[in-house]
Parts: structure tokens; C-alpha cells; sequence
């Protein structure tokens, strides 16, 4: 071992300030693995396109039939426009069916049913549109079809958004996919099936609808099309069925797919849900899912519109989809079941997927764990380390690296270089490691290839420079590019991962309703950034210790300068803050039906961690907003809204005392730290609850109720003391949502979900076992929340006065909605 002293030119560290050239360089890197995979390939005009040609999408055919399905409005179901845009999908579907050269089926289907979604999930009159490109394994003539490909979309809306990318866009690129393969003249080997749901929002009723239509039995794989955010490129995150994904590997050039997110979803960290949850759980359908996941401040505001989807955005996702369309429906051994998937998956930049079995991946990870212990002993074969000198890496800043260094280069003869080396045999150390505990542990069979891939690519790299160091003379400046240069690859791979989870996780815990979103930001970021360092930890060491203090100070007081410039998350025009409000009354009645009490108001709900704050001062600083002391009322022609600071109350312990704070809910929420504001009721639209039946044998009641509602009712079922609900209309075991007072409290949902002009009544018949000298008395609290949602032609004149004195920023969803407090 020679040993070298800092005069020695050649071995002379690099100067500091340097460093800071070096963070930017990997700035400009992490800047260019974004671009790189957000490339999109040039929309494709219909004009280019030969009249025989069934294989390439256009974008500009695409973005006419978007236009058709989205139209100008919110398409929310059991609205009039959702069932106007609904029959427009239909007549899409017939006139390409009327120019296809081979068959195509088309139905526009209605339904009734439920599900146990959590509580019952009641449907009628639910309908989706649907077309079948027949293939050779053809129609029954008992109705069912033979084997088929399931492509699914939705397009119905969230209230108060077009849902251009949620779910427009690849409903459109569906119809596009329809439209070229109808042009073949040979039939493919299955069926496909293109299905267009129109209630996925709000409670995934239509595909469930579709599990009663007899072509949905031909179903053997189904690819599933949704989005979470808009623009970007669309990310395959769950599989169910491994030959689906390899369709996905074989016919997508660019593909993005990561199954971390099946991780993140399956473990409820992303709190959302697809219809493929339907395809697995109810359906026994297995496949792939895929959704866009970018600018996940748009996904469900005003802003989901399509004058901001980028060009080529259509164009990249009919790429993907139709080739993969076409090669399921020619894949012949997809008739044979095989076992659910158990694929890990991953992207590398979205330019190559790489997938393993469960098992490949933990032989994998093993050799790995191997390969990094390995490259660990090689510089204390070359170097003769000492262990010890590893662990402080463990948490390796900069600073902490150099003060380490500092101390221990005064009792080592080791110049910067082979500490370097050592520094980044420790990191190596560390990750194998931790990857040979995470497999230990089954759970995390799809997720440790975030450890084993910059693993693997870092004992490849480390490999190549130790020996490199080992054999010939490099100064600093030579090490650093060496160290850099081959550590690249893993660089690029943790970069692109943790640019890819902050874009996600952002936006989400944004609207998380915690109050304060920016501590699991911060969180997230560390752990990012920690991720990205650990490939090239140890480099730091390369440089002078000499002004380094002045160097990172520099630094941080730029960051602390940036952190204080005060920013309203809210500024720009796209990112709008979301509110949920309900213009409710809520009306308790006693056992003759006589009104006990009732109040009105405006909830607010919380739903990010300013918008209660922001309401209530948009609402104290404006003209409504009436000082204790100020009186108006005499002088008030114009029947204008006052709100006095006594009307204002954030709910808190009504919630402890009163079931759903005595408020109408919409899906079971709590509405704990949301705002609600007192004053006059909704506009008024009929609903009740009517008993029609009450009757007791031993110790049974039966109760018959006639439900009269609107589109969207949640029905709460709270029986009284030592009464035990015992059947019901749905053939799955009683399950009680949550107990209150000691009670069990059954919800549920009942949705009409194509437009009439009357819904018809609900009828619901409950038995329960009641002790016989209770028989006479009240045996239930039953509550029915009836909502209209997207009805700005009910607001009322005071509601809009609300309404407008809130800033633009806001996102308003608003829904009218009746709580009927009834005992029988
Ligand atoms: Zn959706």
C-alpha cells in the first residue's frame, strides 16, 4: 500500500466548492429522467392513415370522439346529461358497427343488483354501453359469448368536472381501438369486449352492473383503462394475470409500470379504488390495470378538462392500447387459467420492463444480497478495512461523512480515494443488508426491487471502478467522473423512482385532510432523497474539507431563504383548492311523524388543510358577514344572506353524541374539524320514509319500508337496545358498518343510476328479533340522506350569495342533501 500525503498533486482533493457544481449536475439529471419519460410520440392525423389500415391509431380521430363523450358537462349518473351523453356513446358505438367489415355487437344495457361493498351497495336502472368485435370464438345462441378480451372504461363523471382524463380520455382511445380493428378483414381468436360503465364514480356500481350480462361470462382477461391524475404517460400498477403483463412487455414500446403501486394500493396508502377491484373480487376476471397518475392536483376538479390534456398524451395511449388489444385477442393460450399473478414488475426510465415470478425474484435478490457482500469484501481484500469504518455511513450527510472523515483520517494512512472507496463499500454494505431482511419478510416480494436493482447496478459499477483505482493512478477529479460515470445507471433508477413517487404522493396527501399535509411531504422527501444519495454516497469524501463549512452553509442558507418566501399553494389557475359542501336540512321526526326539530345550514367539509380556514375568512371579510353588535336586519330589502359569527361552528362534539354528527352523509365519512355554517334550507324536493308493513310473530318484526329518494340515498339503520337486526334484502351475512352507543349501525347505499323523471320508490323489508315485551315499543332509528348533486339550478338565493364570496381558487363540489331522522 503506497502511501500518499494531500501535497502529492496527483492525489490532491477537489476543491469545494465544486460540490456545488456536482449537486447541479445531478439536478439537471433527475431534470432530464422527468423529460426522458415524459416523451410523447407526434399525434397521428386520420389523413395519414390508409383506408385498410387497422393497426395505427390516430390522436385527432381519438379527440373527436372525445368531444362526443365528454359534451359540456359533468356526466354524474342519474343525471339527465349523463343519460343524453350516454345515448350518444351508444350511437358511437352503432354507426362504426355500421362500417365495420367484421360483426360488431353492440347493447346498451340496463340493470338492477347490488354488491357488499363495505355495506350494501344497491343499483337500478344502471347502464352501460357496450360493443363486441367478434372474433372467431363467436356468439352463443343462448345469448353468451365465447371467449373474450374485456377493455373497460367509465364515462360517467364526479360532480362539477368534465372528466376529460377521468375517465374521457381512454374511452375515447377505446372507441379509436374499436374504429381501426374494425377495419380487419380476419377475425381475431377472441371476442372484445369494449366496455363503457356509466357509474364507476362513487361507488364502482357499473361494472359490477356488467357481471349480469351474459356476454361478461366470455370474459377471460380484462384490461382496465382509469385515471388518477391527467397527462403523461399511463402507468400499468396491478396485475392479476402475469400473461396479461407480458402482452403489455411484448407490445408497448415506452411502457411505465411499477409494482410498488400495487404495493402502495393493495395496503391502502394510495386510498382509492378501481373497477378492476370488481374484475378480481366479484368477477373472477383477471388482467392488468392501468391509469394516468400525473398531475394529480387536476384528477376530480373543473380543471379535468380537455383543452389541458397535452398533445400526444391520446396518441401514447392508444399506442399502448391498441397493439395490446389486438395481441390478447390472438392469444390463444389465454383460454387455460393459470394461478393469480404473484408478477414483480418494474420500468427502467419507461424505456424496458423487467418481470419475475415471486419466486425468480427472491432468487434474484438473494444473488444480489451476495453480489453486494461480494463487491463489500473486495476493497477489504484490496485495502485491508476495517468494518467499524462502515456503519456511520448509515445515515452519510456531507457533513457527517467529513466530520467522520476528519477524525478518522488523522489514524489512517488511507488518501480520499480509497476512503471513498470504502465509504461506498459501506453503503453497498448497508443495502444488502437491508435487502436481505426485507426478504424475509413475504410481504415485500413486490417492492424489493427498489433495493436490489440500484443494488445490483452498484456492485456492477463498484466493480469496475475498484479495479480500476486498484490498477492504475487516478487523481480525484478522474476518481469522481470514474465513480459517477459508472454509478449512472443506478442514479437514473432511483432518480427516476423517486421523482415519479413525489409527482404521486404530493397531490394525494394534499388532499388528505390532514392539517398538516407538508410533515408527510417532508417525510417523503427525506426518504427520496436518502434513496437517490445512497448510489453515489461516499463521493463527497473526494473533496477538500478545506471551506467546505462555507460551501454547504452557503447552500442551506439558499434552502432556508427559498423555504420563507411565503407561496400560495392555490396560485396557480389548475391547482384549485377542493371543497365539498352539502346545502342540507335535517329534519327529526317522533313515532306519529310529528317534527321533533330541524335546522339547515351549509357543511363544509374538510378536506385539505386550509380550505376551513380559507372559507371562513373569505366569509368574515365579506359583505354577508354581520359584526355581534351590528343590526341589518330591519334594513335588509334585498333579502340579502347575513351571517352572523354565531352561526358559525366547526363540528366537534356533535360528533361524539350524534350519529354521523346528525348530519346527511354521503358515503360514511366523519365530518369531525368541518365547518358548518347556519342558514336557510335547500330547495326543496320530496323524500320520505313510509312504513308499510309492521308485524310480529314470537319474537320476529318484520318491517316494510317505501323509500322515496332521489339518484344517490345512503340509508342508516341503527336498531334500538337488545334488538338484533336478523335478515335483510341481500343474501351476504348482516354486517354492521360501526357500533355508536353500543349499537350496530347498518348503511346502505341505493342508487338510480340512469335519469328519469320520477325515481321509483325503494322498498326494503327488515326482520329483527325483538324481545316481546319490547314489541310494542320503537324498535329502529332509521335515517334516509337523499342528495342531489350537481343541481346549480336549485341553489337557493342565499346559497349563491355563499357561493360567490368565495375566491376562485376554490373548487366548490356542492350537493343538496335532505337527512330524515325517522322511528318505527
Ligand atoms: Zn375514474
Amino acid at each position: 500500500m503506497k502511501q500518499k500525503t494531500e501535497d502529492d498533486p496527483s492525489r490532491r482533493n477537489i476543491p469545494s466548492p465544486f460540490l456545488v457544481l456536482l449537486l447541479g449536475f445531478f439536478m439537471l439529471v433527475a431534470f432530464v429522467t422527468t423529460a426522458i419519460e415524459d416523451e410523447l410520440p407526434r399525434p397521428i392525423k386520420e389523413q395519414e392513415i390508409g383506408i385498410n389500415d387497422s393497426n395505427t391509431f390516430s390522436e385527432e380521430s381519438a379527440n373527436k370522439y372525445l368531444q362526443i363523450i365528454l359534451g359540456d358537462h359533468p356526466r354524474v349518473f342519474g343525471l339527465e346529461y349523463h343519460y343524453i351523453k350516454t345515448r350518444d356513446l351508444k350511437e358511437l358505438f352503432d354507426s362504426i358497427a355500421q362500417k365495420s367489415i367484421l360483426p360488431i355487437h353492440t347493447d346498451w344495457q340496463f340493470v338492477d343488483g347490488y354488491f357488499m361493498f363495505g355495506s350494501p351497495s344497491v343499483y337500478r336502472n344502471l347502464s352501460n354501453v357496450v360493443a363486441v368485435l367478434e372474433g372467431e370464438s363467436g356468439f352463443y345462441s343462448n345469448g353468451t359469448i365465447g371467449t373474450s378480451i374485456l377493455v373497460n372504461c367509465h364515462h360517467d363523471s364526479v360532480p362539477f368536472a368534465i372528466g376529460a382524463s377521468d375517465d374521457g380520455l381512454f374511452c375515447a382511445a377505446m372507441v379509436e381501438t374499436l374504429e381501426k380493428l374494425s377495419r380487419r378483414t380476419t377475425k381475431l381468436k377472441h371476442n372484445i369486449i369494449f366496455l363503457s360503465n356509466g357509474a364507476e364514480e362513487m361507488g364502482l356500481q357499473g361494472s359490477h352492473g356488467f357481471l349480469s350480462h351474459p356476454w361478461s361470462k366470455g370474459a377471460i382477461a380484462v384490461v382496465n383503462l382509469d385515471a388518477a391524475g391527467m397527462n403523461g404517460r399511463p402507468n400499468l400498477f396491478q396485475v392479476t394475470d402475469s400473461r396479461v403483463l407480458e402482452a403489455f412487455r411484448r407490445t408497448t414500446s415506452r411502457p411505465m409500470a411499477q409494482s410498488l403501486g400495487e404495493f402502495l394500493f393493495s395496503n391502502r396508502i394510495i386510498p382509492s379504488d378501481t373497477d378492476f377491484r370488481i374484475w378480481r373480487d366479484f368477477g373472477d376476471i383477471m388482467g392488468v390495470d392501468i391509469a394516468f397518475v400525473q398531475w394529480g392536483h387536476i384528477y376530480h376538479t373543473r380543471n379535468d378538462r380537455p383543452e389541458l390534456i397535452n398533445d400526444g398524451v391520446m396518441q401514447n395511449a392508444g399506442n399502448m392500447l391498441l397493439p395490446l388489444v389486438r395481441d390478447l385477442a390472438d392469444y390463444e393460450g389465454l383460454v387455460n387459467r393459470v394461478p393469480r399473478s404473484t408478477a414483480v414488475y418494474f420500468d427502467y426510465m419507461g424505456w424496458f420492463l423487467i418481470t419475475f415470478t415471486r419466486s425468480a425474484a427472491l432468487a434474484v435478490d438473494i444473488i444480489v444480497v451476495l453480489l453486494g457482500f461480494t463487491t463489500v469484501a473486495y476493497p477489504i481484500w484490496l485495502f485491508g478495512l476495517t468494518p467499524l469504518y462502515w456503519l456511520p455511513y448509515v445515515i452519510a450527510s456531507v457533513t457527517a461523512a467529513h466530520l467522520f472523515d476528519f477524525w478518522r483520517s488523522k489514524k489512517t494512512d488511507l488518501d480520499s480515494s480509497m476512503r471513498t472507496i470504502q465509504a461506498m463499500a459501506a453503503t453497498r454494505f448497508i443495502l444488502s443488508v437491508l435487502l436481505f431482511v426485507l426478504c424475509c419478510f413475504p410481504i415485500f416480494f413486490n417492492v424489493r426491487y427498489l433495493i436490489g436493482t440500484p443494488l445490483f447496478l452498484m456492485s456492477v459499477g463498484s466493480i469496475v471502478s475498484m479495479s480500476v483505482v486498484r490498477y492504475s493512478k487516478v487523481n480525484a477529479w478522474q476518481h469522481l467522473l470514474l465513480e459517477v460515470i459508472v454509478h449512472i445507471p443506478a442514479t437514473l433508477f432511483t432518480l427516476s423512482l423517486g421523482t415519479r413517487l413525489l409527482a404521486l404522493m404530493i397531490p394525494i396527501t394534499g388532499r388528505s385532510a390532514s392539517d398538516s399535509p407538508d410533515v408527510l411531504v417532508t417525510i417523503a422527501s427525506v426518504a427520496v432523497t436518502v434513496y437517490v444519495v445512497f448510489t453515489v454516497s461516499g463521493i463527497e469524501l473526494l473533496f477538500s474539507r478545506k471551506w467546505m463549512w462555507i460551501v454547504l452553509s452557503g447552500i442551506s442558507v439558499v434552502c432556508i431563504i427559498i423555504m420563507f418566501i411565503p407561496m400560495n399553494p392555490y396560485r396557480d389557475v389548475n391547482t384549485t383548492q377542493r371543497h365539498t359542501w352539502f346545502h342540507s336540512q335535517v329534519t327529526t321526526y317522533d313515532q306519529n311523524f310529528t317534527v321533533l326539530n330541524s335546522s339547515s345550514g351549509v357543511i363544509l367539509a374538510k378536506t385539505d388543510a386550509n380550505n376551513i380556514h380559507d372559507a371562513l375568512k373569505a366569509i368574515r371579510n365579506s359583505d354577508i358577514y354581520i359584526r355581534d353588535d351590528e343590526s341589518h336586519e330591519s334594513d335588509n330589502p334585498l333579502n340579502k344572506l347575513q351571517i352572523r359569527e354565531t352561526d358559525l361552528r366547526i363540528l366537534q362534539e356533535e360528533c361524539q353524541d350524534y350519529l354521523y354528527c346528525n348530519l346527511p352523509i354521503f358515503g360514511p365519512r366523519s365530518y369531525t374539524n368541518s365547518l358548518f355554517v347556519s342558514m336557510g334550507p335547500p330547495a326543496h324536493f320530496d323524500h320520505s320514509i313510509q312504513l308499510l308493513n309492521r308485524s310480529c310473530t314470537a319474537d320476529v318484526c318484520k318491517l316494510s319500508f317505501e323509500i322515496h329518494g332521489t339518484a344517490h340515498n345512503t340509508i342508516t339503520i341503527w336498531p334500538r337496545e337488545n334488538i338484533t337486526l336478523i335478515d335483510w334484502p341481500f343474501k351476504n351475512s348482516i354486517r354492521s358498518t360501526f357500533r355508536m352507543q353500543g349499537r350496530p349501525v347498518y348503511n346502505i347505499r341505493q342508487n338510480t343510476n340512469t335519469y328519469s323523471a320520477v325515481f321509483p320508490p325503494y322498498e326494503l323489508t327488515l326482520d329483527f328479533r325483538v324481545p316481546e315485551m319490547k314489541q310494542a315499543d320503537i324498535i329502529l332509528d332509521i335515517s334516509l340522506n337523499a342528495h342531489k348533486i350537481n343541481h346549480p339550478e336549485d341553489f337557493t338565493d342565499h346559497y349563491k350569495q355563499l357561493l360567490e364570496v368565495m375566491p376562485e381558487y376554490m373548487n366548490i363540489a356542492t350537493f343538496l342533501s335532505f337527512r330524515s331522522n325517522y322511528v318505527f
